[in-house]
């Protein structure tokens, strides 16, 4: 089957190898790029700290007493470590996933769990790990799109 025809699936770039997290590694995972193509997806990376306009490296960073939904809907905050404000940089980078999981016809996406953006089952909130999504995880979710986590 040509690359044309496998179906497009989301995915946060540093599980296929982008060297894109917070502290400028990647989270590889060989497994789940194995299993996609050998079900017949084809993995689109996808980062939205840096399509945010987040530079590589750069400050940890959580959601600051909320949850991502508040996030999205305006009433709570993205901040580093150092208290710098950063959700309009999360929400951008939410906004664009968004746009191109339409852009390509994406109906799934697998996300780095823990991630204050890709998180889907767990996130950090106040500088803990806690159970709920990140930022892009629930905008895609809640606009329709299958979100499924990747530890
Ligand atoms: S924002 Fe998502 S894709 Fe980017 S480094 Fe963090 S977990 Fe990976």
């Amino acid at each position: 089957m040509s690359e044309a025809h496998l179906k497009p699936v989301l995915v946060s770039a540093c599980l296929l190898g982008q060297a894109c997290r917070y502290d400028g590694r990647d989270s590889l995972r060989t497994i789940l790029v194995e299993r996609l193509t050998a079900e017949g997806f084809r993995p689109v990376p996808f980062c939205p700290e840096e399509a945010g306009g987040l530079g590589t490296p750069r400050p940890a960073a959580w959601i600051e007493r909320g949850d991502a939904q508040q996030v999205l809907d305006g009433h709570a905050a993205v901040v580093t470590h150092a208290g710098d404000e950063c959700t309009d940089a999360f929400r951008s980078g939410a906004d664009q996933a968004l746009e191109l999981c339409r852009e390509e016809s994406i109906e799934r996406a697998y996300l780095k769990e823990g991630s204050p953006s890709c998180g889907v089952c767990q996130t950090h909130v106040d500088g803990e790990r806690v159970d709920g999504p990140g930022v892009t995880a629930a905008h895609l979710a809640r606009s329709g799109i299958e979100v499924h986590g990747v530890d």
